[in-house]
Formats: structure tokens, C-alpha cells, sequence
């Protein structure tokens, strides 16, 4: 299978609606088919969730590109994402941004994201396993916040992790469909815009879903 071709393919396509040339020109080079599990690779470049075991996604493409422009990052930020999955986004962030830390639940996952994004040369990236508490507080305030699993509500504990003026994107809604908010947090009242409806797994833990139900 010719990747580069499918990878030009999918650029051209998220270009329509995606007008972030940065956004774009990283994942014009970050092969995704390197992210996900041997037997999908044939689909590595179409605009949909893929499954990545343990019974989580890597996000869609679109979905993926309207997230990342939404932080408006610059090159000089520190990015915290929750949700490191197979690690696709992570990279994106690391093209895009001074130093990206990024927190995992599944150690599995963290383990195989660390293999192939250390693999790949990324040096401004750490992941680490997600603890009690959501986010990752020892290396906040972050300039800009990125979740990638759903959560039932805007979590207090992560817009105290943002400065102000950061941005934060996160899917809130129910367990099973959501809607994709942008934050700008404010000494007062946030900003809130939302960016319409996705789908993600659910954001697990205190102040989000609890892991059965
Ligand atoms: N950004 C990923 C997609 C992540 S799927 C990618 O590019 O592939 C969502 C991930 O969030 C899952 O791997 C899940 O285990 C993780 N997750 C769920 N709740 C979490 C929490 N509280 N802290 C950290 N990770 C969490």
C-alpha cells in the first residue's frame, strides 16, 4: 500500500474544512499507520476512528486536525493532553508545541505509544501513567489543554491546570455521544464555544465516569 499517497489523499480532504496549514503540514508527515494495530493499517489513512485494543480508539482524523487548530499553538507552549491512546496526537502536539506531556490510564498503551513515538524521534514529549487525580499536576499551569476521551462535564480539576488565557478542548456530554467545547479560561467567567458533536470513549476517573456501568 502506497501510505504517502493515502496520507496526501486525507490532507486534501480535511483541507476542505480545516484551514490550519500547520495542523495540516504536521499530519502530512506523521504516518498514523505506525499508531495502530498491523491488521488495519489499510485503513490508517480514511477519515474514521480506528480501534487500538483495550477497548479505546485513536480519534478521527478530522476530529483530530478541528482539536488541535482550536489550541492555537504557536511553537512556544507547554501542552498537557489526557489520553495519550496510541499517541498519534501526542506527536501532532510535539510538532506543534515547545513540550507536550501527555497522561495514559492503560500502561499498555503508554508503553506502546512511548515505543513508536521514541521510535520516531520526538524528544519533547512525556508520557506519564495517569494517576488518582485527572491531568497532571506536578508541571502545571499549562498553556493549552487537550482531552481526548469524553467527559459528563467540564472538570474543575483541569481548568485549574490551565493559565490564563489558555485554551482547553474536550468532549462533554453522555458515555456514549458528546460535544466538542473550547475553553478559554478567564480571570473570571471562561470563555465557552462549542464545536459541535463527536464521539469518544469515556474519560474515566474522579470528576468523570466511573470505569463500569
Ligand atoms: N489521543 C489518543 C486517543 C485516545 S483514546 C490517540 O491519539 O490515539 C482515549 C484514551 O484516554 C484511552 O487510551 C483511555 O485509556 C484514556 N483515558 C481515559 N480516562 C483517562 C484518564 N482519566 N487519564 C488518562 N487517560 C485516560
Amino acid at each position: 500500500m502506497d501510505f504517502e499517497a493515502a496520507r496526501a489523499n486525507l490532507i486534501k480532504h480535511l483541507s476542505v474544512e480545516i484551514e490550519d496549514e500547520k495542523v495540516l503540514a504536521a499530519m502530512s508527515h506523521i504516518p498514523r499507520e505506525l499508531f495502530i494495530p498491523q491488521d488495519e493499517i489499510h485503513l490508517a489513512y480514511e477519515d474514521r476512528p480506528l480501534p487500538i485494543g483495550f477497548g479505546q480508539t485513536i480519534s478521527q482524523p478530522f476530529i483530530i486536525a478541528l482539536m488541535t487548530a482550536s489550541l492555537e499553538l504557536t511553537g512556544e507552549e507547554k501542552v498537557l493532553e489526557v489520553g495519550t491512546g496510541s499517541g498519534y496526537q501526542a506527536a501532532i502536539l510535539a510538532e506543534l508545541a515547545k513540550v507536550v506531556i501527555t497522561v495514559e490510564r492503560m500502561s499498555a498503551l503508554a508503553v506502546a505509544a512511548n515505543e513508536v513515538l521514541s521510535k520516531l524521534g520526538y524528544k519533547n514529549i512525556k508520557i506519564h501513567i495517569a494517576e488518582h487525580m485527572l491531568g497532571w499536576q506536578l508541571e502545571a499551569p499549562y498553556d493549552a489543554i487537550i482531552v481526548t476521551a469524553g467527559a459528563p462535564k467540564i472538570p474543575e480539576i483541569l481548568v485549574k491546570q490551565l493559565k490564563t488565557g489558555g485554551r482547553m478542548v474536550i468532549p462533554v456530554g453522555s458515555r456514549y455521544d458528546q460535544d466538542l467545547y473550547k475553553i478559554i479560561k478567564q480571570k473570571k467567567e471562561n470563555i465557552v464555544y462549542n464545536l459541535g458533536g463527536c464521539r469518544f470513549v469515556p474519560l474515566i476517573g474522579e470528576d468523570a465516569w466511573m470505569e463500569e456501568e
